[in-house]
């Protein structure tokens, strides 16, 4: 085969393998942004966890004074009974020691349930937190070796980008107008070379050339321009005498 299409052919194989690399990079890097959105999913979570829990302590702060508030009126109200001597006053504040009485029960009813509901939720969120903790550091060590392995790969990108540019110099010098055309064709699906296959069929697109013949260039240097999708055709010597 012409030594320019082995160069040619090379120069695309590099390409190929370029973006493939280019492509798993990006790929781990999405892959990266998602685990760092698994962790702020965790993160939120416990966030949301911790102010039920700092909601449930308000609460029980709020009772506690209430409580406490009655407790007051209670010891008032009877240590006003223990002064009166009124019949009248007495039936009063009677009445009002049972009706304070049975305010500071409900209070302290309504209290230990929510005492009994933080103790639950207090549990509730330390397993929670042990399992965020544990999650959050297994994403962690995978988003250290993604990381690596990108370091990895931009490495093997640059090797392989060097490469590409040594080649690209020989092709420069010596084959401009078709390292030009294959540029200009960098939107068409690899492979941008094809071969031609039996029966003049482009191995690009599949489709038959209709005008082979005409667009045949000199033997030293055989690429034809596929008429429908654009890419560089490779005449192998066995192909091109049949
Ligand atoms: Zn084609």
């Amino acid at each position: 085969m012409n030594e320019a299409i082995q160069i040619f052919l090379t120069l695309q194989n590099y390409d190929i393998r370029f973006n493939e690399l280019e492509q798993k990079s990006k790929n781990i890097s999405k892959s990266i942004a998602d685990l760092e959105m698994n962790i702020i999913q965790w993160d939120r979570k416990i966030a949301q966890e911790k102010e039920e829990v700092q909601n449930i302590k308000l609460e029980i702060q709020k009772l506690e004074k209430k409580v406490q508030t009655t407790e007051e009126t209670l010891a008032a109200s009877k240590y006003q009974l223990a002064l009166t001597r009124h019949s009248k006053e007495s039936g009063i504040l009677t009445k009002k020691i049972e009706d304070e009485w049975l305010k500071m029960s409900q209070k302290e009813e309504l209290l230990l349930g929510k005492m009994l509901e933080l103790d639950t939720k207090e549990t509730e969120f330390s397993t929670l937190l042990q399992t965020a903790q544990s999650a959050i550091l297994k994403i962690q060590n995978e988003q250290k070796d993604q990381r690596q392995h990108i370091t990895d790969l931009e490495k093997n990108k640059s090797e392989i980008q060097n490469k590409i540019m040594a080649i690209r110099n020989i092709l420069q010098e010596n084959h401009a107008h078709w390292l030009k055309y294959y540029d200009r064709i960098q939107g068409i699906k690899m492979p941008r070379i094809a071969e031609l296959r039996s029966d003049n069929i482009c191995g690009g697109c599949y489709l038959k050339l209709s005008n082979y013949n005409n667009q045949r260039v000199d033997s030293n240097f055989p690429f034809i321009i596929c008429e429908f999708c654009g890419r560089m055709i490779v005449i192998t010597a066995e192909l091109s005498t049949t």
